[in-house]
């Protein structure tokens, strides 16, 4: 999972960077609304830790500005311990969780793992207009109401584009996350998606030309 962190803090920024990488995380650091707001337009981050109080903005309004335009990814806010009023207007905007500054590092690790569970991990989703139904903590997919098996990397790639449902996901961004394959040179990204396709139904994954792939809700 990719990790965006919004902080301008150098040291709190370094240790966050550290320990959130130790834990097996890809965390790209941004010191600066703008820094921000550029990677998160690239696409990648699965998750965004916001700082509030930046040298060029407010982390409350990069907040507000993602979940107008439907950003659904998760937000963990970092605040300061005075800042209470920015945490309550935090969560109104639409954060998952808040951390108080100065934060434990175990702790931190321990809510963005849950934060992650809860958007992703134990969800069971509907596409296809109820056709198709993915319960992805059991692994366990349902075409019109029978069992189908998906392999390991099938599951990864739903997971992916299920972390944004109805929302365009870039091609780029699929075969960093899910890798590539040998056996089908530069179409091993086709060749998944129709795999997908076969068994849960043409209509389940809608490809962009040139863009990148949605699941259809
Ligand atoms: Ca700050």
């Amino acid at each position: 999972m990719r990790i965006l962190l919004l902080e301008d803090e150098p040291g709190l920024g370094r240790s966050v960077q550290e320990h959130l990488t130790m834990a097996g995380y890809q965390v790209a650091w941004a010191r600066s609304v703008a820094d921000a707001t550029e990677r998160l337009a690239g696409g990648n981050p699965d998750l965004l830790l916001l700082d509030l109080r930046l040298p060029d903005g407010s982390g409350l309004d990069l907040l507000r500005a993602m979940r107008g335009r439907g950003d659904r990814r998760p937000v963990i806010i970092l605040t300061a311990r005075d800042q209470i009023t920015d945490r309550i207007a935090g969560l109104n905007a639409g954060a998952d969780d808040y951390l108080v500054k100065p934060f434990d590092l175990a702790e931190l690790v321990a809510r963005t793992q849950a934060v992650a569970r809860r958007s992703f991990g134990e969800q069971t989703l509907v596409c296809d207009d109820g056709a198709v139904s993915l319960d992805f903590p059991g692994r366990l997919a349902l075409r019109d109401g029978q069992p189908v098996a998906l392999t390991a990397r099938e599951w990864a790639l739903l997971e992916l584009l299920a972390r944004r449902p109805g929302s365009v996901v870039p091609r780029e961004h699929i075969e960093e996350t899910v890798g590539p394959t040998a056996e089908s040179g530069g179409n091993a990204l086709e060749v998944y998606i129709s795999r997908i396709r076969r068994k849960l139904g043409h209509e389940v994954i809608e490809t962009l030309r040139g863009i990148g792939y949605r699941l259809r809700p």
